[in-house]
């Protein structure tokens, strides 16, 4: 009881930490902070945590492993009012899996995928709403997922005309470049898919290390895991 009060405690002063960041983040863009969502990243954690969060006034988690998450939300289901959303790289046989639980795929890359997806939601018949995930890092090859920009607006035409929702993009920043020129490259391109889609409005980028050049470039959605969490639990 004491250990679970403590963790509130931490869980809460990171989570008044970040806020602050994200704040003045806003402040300097010029930005409302209410165009900026917190997703709470809280992979490695164990369901506990989610109910911490949940009751300190969370409402968006991610997860990134499809194990992990299903059977973290088997334990008592989705906390009531959170929405979760899926972003780590999925294997379509997985995609039937992630669509009984997740409320947002953000790891949208490839065209199998997306029919993979729809299929699994139109038969949870649940709405599902998916974000292409875009590779900023031209070196880098697939290793950590993504599409290349240049087939991004075919991505979304065919996202758009499936039973699934487009909701915009998803990046992450290149490991040892530039996150504000990786951002605005992402940012140029969510307006070329904004031309042709306008509900398109999502853009989730930034997480714990540059939150704050994603809030400068638009982003509608952070990714924040060890900033809340700390770091992951040696053991897993
Ligand atoms: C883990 C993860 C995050 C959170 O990263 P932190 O640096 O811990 O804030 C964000 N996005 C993706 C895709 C992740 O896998």
């Amino acid at each position: 009881m004491t250990q679970d009060h403590g963790r509130r405690e931490e869980l809460a002063a990171n989570l008044a930490d970040v806020e602050g960041r994200i704040a003045a983040a806003c402040t300097s863009a010029g930005r409302p902070r209410e165009d900026v969502q917190l997703i709470v990243v809280t992979k490695f954690f164990p369901r506990s945590d989610l109910d911490l969060l949940a009751g300190l006034g969370v409402t968006e988690i991610g997860e990134n492993r499809e194990q992990e998450a299903s059977a973290k939300l088997a334990e008592g289901g989705t906390p009531p009012g959170v929405r979760t959303h899926f972003i780590g790289q999925l294997q379509s046989k997985k995609a039937t899996a992630v669509a009984r639980w997740a409320d947002v795929v953000q790891s949208v890359d490839r065209d199998k995928l997306i029919t993979a997806l729809a299929r699994g939601a139109e038969a949870a018949e649940r709405e599902l709403t998916a974000l292409i995930q875009v590779n900023l890092d031209p070196g880098a090859g697939a290793g950590r997922g993504g599409a290349e920009p240049a087939d991004v607006p075919a991505l979304a035409d065919q996202i758009a005309s499936s039973s699934l929702r487009l909701g915009g993009l998803m990046a992450v920043a290149p490991l040892d470049a530039d996150p504000d020129a990786a951002f605005e490259r992402l940012a140029r391109l969510h307006e070329r898919v904004l031309a042709d889609h306008p509900q398109a409005e999502m853009v989730s980028a930034g997480m714990s290390g540059d939150l704050e050049a994603a809030v400068r470039h638009g982003a509608t959605h952070l990714r924040v895991g060890t900033a809340i969490l700390g770091t992951r639990v040696s053991h897993r």
